[in-house]
């Protein structure tokens, strides 16, 4: 067994969709960024790529590249799974924490634990999505960004 740790941050700004684990959150803000900005996902990929012994998420997805401008990060999750696959590798289980101050993305970790066991092959089972805030205290309590951590097992 592998094991993968990845960690993201976003900075929150008026004009963008909040896009998180493939999900569509109303909010007055979103995340900035060269793809959806998704960094639930971002963090999810680098586990991944990590416990491959593989290199980080801007290495295979550069964000000069035109080719994943605004695009949804759960193509570059599925990229992410080619690249472990070419290995022989699987996932084992997933575990990710989000910190963002608001909005409650409860009611949406349903939706995303299935948008993750779409493309990676696994059951929603084998996922933990959980959510906390900063307290108020730091970038992400004055709601300037958003943060997310992952671990992955790989077999
Ligand atoms: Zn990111």
């Amino acid at each position: 067994m592998r094991i993968g740790l990845g960690y993201d941050v976003h900075k929150l700004v008026k004009g963008r969709k909040l896009v998180l684990g493939g999900v569509v959150i109303p909010h007055n803000k979103g995340l900035s960024g060269h793809s959806d900005a998704d960094v639930l996902l971002h963090a999810l990929c680098d586990s991944i790529l990590g416990a491959a012994g593989l290199r980080d998420i801007g290495y295979y997805f550069s964000n000069k590249d035109k080719k994943w401008k605004d695009i949804s990060s759960l193509v570059l999750l599925a990229e992410s799974y080619k690249l472990i696959r070419k290995k022989k590798l699987k996932v084992g289980n997933i575990d990710i924490i989000i910190i963002l101050e608001e909005p409650k993305i409860s009611p949406y970790i349903e939706k995303m634990k299935k948008n993750i066991s779409k493309v990676l092959k696994i059951k929603t089972s084998q996922i933990s999505v959980k959510s906390t805030t900063s307290e108020g205290l730091g970038f992400i309590g004055k709601k300037q960004g958003c943060s997310a951590y992952s671990v992955c097992l790989l077999k």
